[in-house]
């Protein structure tokens, strides 16, 4: 058996390895004896080179023409499309989810590169009157620094590259730092950047662990820009620092989402959304639906729906035909969730269906658990309140959609929330009032769109999106220009109409 192959970082335009000279194994959460290749454990001293060369790459890249740039972000788009099933296989191996989920997270990605590359030749800015006679006033974009991009393992292309080309476009530099357990995805991100002709020295790829080389990243003073996709718990870490260190900071963080199902919802429509809502991805989306509000009129039919269809789902290798649900991440993954279905069982709720391990034949050396539907839960309950990152759903039982409304709301989370309805006022009134950054109305809680902003409200982000046109505002600075062609001092903020 051959060894597995030993990667490395990409710093001052080399592939190298780490300076600690340490690896860690990256594995196949459905096989987990499998060690798909060793990758660089490094240490604040390679962040520290990172940095000085692509505060170097900075230099030069800020003054290239925007269109310029958009060029490189177009070649990326081809690429990723020329190896769009090589990729997807590679991530399936080293996450778990199936084959068309890895393929629609790279199609993400090359959506995110088309519409980035147009974006080079727009990037706005405003031309407004002045208050003053023969005066102009106008705003454009400039690009701010070093941008340190922080990711999590759940969709390994598609979220690195809603950081990755908006930062690119608008002129900064990127030091990059993946998931331990996606470094595979990463890497071959990197590669094609440099393939389509991105100068080196405005990509660096660092690897290694979050308290680490996330930390000494976020820690570092020449580097303004932090965008991080992760829990909350870590957001929370990392926002402290930004905000001691005043840097400019996007969190996109943990979700509680819920999809409602009122009595006059096509059922069977519903069914579908929840299945494909919780346990896609292993229930292991920040837009994961993990609870079901249902109207009390339908809730004991549709629940039984839902069990039936959850019961049926088959378990398996992402690669495997036929694989409906892949396995969780890793051991402490799957801890969590066990943990979770002992505290709602002890909480008095019921599990209808699953609940425990799946370690049948092909199953054992994975972390497999199976999908698990829990009822009986009552708004408070721990396992409605708390983000579990697992194939979990717990049923809410509703008698009108005001409490159903009450029910979503009711969560320190705000991402994303889901109404099956045929009700026109109540499909509107919901999508006023179910405080969500999302909401989708007769389609499940995930879903996202490359040219819609993507993000949450309450504790899942602060305040900024990713994805669409608005993520260029977080990755540019605007200026204000004045021009004044009267030839005399005009005062602005002057009352000049009083008496
Ligand atoms: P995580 O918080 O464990 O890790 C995220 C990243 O942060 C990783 O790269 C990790 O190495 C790094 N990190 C860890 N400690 C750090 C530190 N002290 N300083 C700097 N960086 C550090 O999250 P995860 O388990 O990879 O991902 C799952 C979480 O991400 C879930 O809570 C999920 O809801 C959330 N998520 C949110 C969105 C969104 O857009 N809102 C999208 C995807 C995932």
């Amino acid at each position: 058996m051959t060894s597995p192959r030993t990667f490395q970082n990409f710093i001052a335009g080399s592939w190298v390895a780490p300076s600690t000279g340490d690896h860690f194994a990256n594995r196949n959460p459905a096989r987990w004896s499998e060690v798909l290749g060793r990758f660089p454990s490094s240490g604040p001293d390679d962040v520290a080179r990172a940095v000085a060369s692509a505060r170097e790459g900075f230099a030069r890249w800020s003054r290239t023409p925007a269109p310029l740039r958009g060029e490189v972000l177009k070649r990326v788009g081809d690429l990723l499309s020329a190896r769009k099933g090589e990729i997807a296989a590679v991530m399936t191996r080293e996450m778990g989810k199936v084959l068309a989920e890895t393929a629609g997270d790279v199609q993400e990605g090359i959506d995110t590169a088309y519409y980035a590359a147009v974006e080079g030749r727009r990037l706005f800015g405003n031309t407004v009157p002045s208050e003053l006679r023969n005066k102009w006033a106008m705003t454009y974009r400039r690009p701010i620094g070093v941008a340190g991009l922080i990711t999590p393992f759940n969709f390994p292309m598609a979220i690195p590259t809603w950081k990755a080309f908006p930062a690119l476009v608008c002129g900064n530099a990127v030091v990059f730092k993946p998931a331990e357990d996606v470094p595979h995805t990463a890497t071959i991100l990197v590669e094609i950047l440099l393939e389509a002709g991105l100068p080196p020295d405005v990509i660096q790829l660092v690897h290694g662990r979050g308290e680490v080389v996330g930390k000494a990243l976020v820690e570092h003073p020449d580097v303004p820009v932090i965008s991080f996709t992760g829990s909350t718990a870590t957001g929370s870490l990392v926002g402290g620092t930004c905000g001691r260190l005043h840097k400019r900071l996007s969190l996109e963080m943990g979700g509680k989402n819920a999809q409602i199902v009122m009595d006059d919802a096509d059922l069977d429509l519903a069914l579908e959304g929840v299945l494909w809502g919780a346990f896609g991805t292993t229930g292991q989306r920040c837009t994961a639906t993990s609870r079901l509000i249902v109207h009390a009129k339908v809730h004991d039919r549709f629940v039984q729906m839902v069990c039936a269809a959850a019961g049926k789902l088959t378990l398996g290798d992402g690669l495997a035909a036929g694989t409906d649900v892949g396995p969780l991440i890793h051991e402490d993954a799957r801890k969590k969730v066990e943990e979770y279905v002992a505290i709602g069982r002890s909480e008095g709720a019921t599990v209808a269906v699953g609940g425990t391990i799946a370690d049948g034949p092909g199953l054992a050396d994975g972390w497999f658990f199976r999908p698990t539907v829990f009822t009986g839960v009552t708004p408070g309950m721990r396992i409605e309140q708390e983000e579990i990152f697992g194939p979990v759903l717990s049923v809410v039982k509703v008698n009108d959609l005001d409490e159903a409304i009450a029910v979503n709301n009711g969560v320190k989370y705000g991402l994303s929330s889901s109404l099956y309805t045929r009700d026109v006022r109540g499909a509107f009134q919901a999508m006023t009032d179910l405080d969500n950054g999302i909401t989708y109305i007769n389609a499940p809680t995930i879903g996202a769109e490359a040219h819609l902003p993507f993000g949450g409200v309450k504790q899942t982000g602060n305040g900024h999106r990713e994805g669409g046109w608005e993520v260029y505002d977080f990755y540019s600075e605007t200026k204000v220009l004045y021009v004044d062609y009267s030839g005399k001092l005009q005062r602005a903020q002057i009352d000049t109409h009083g008496g």
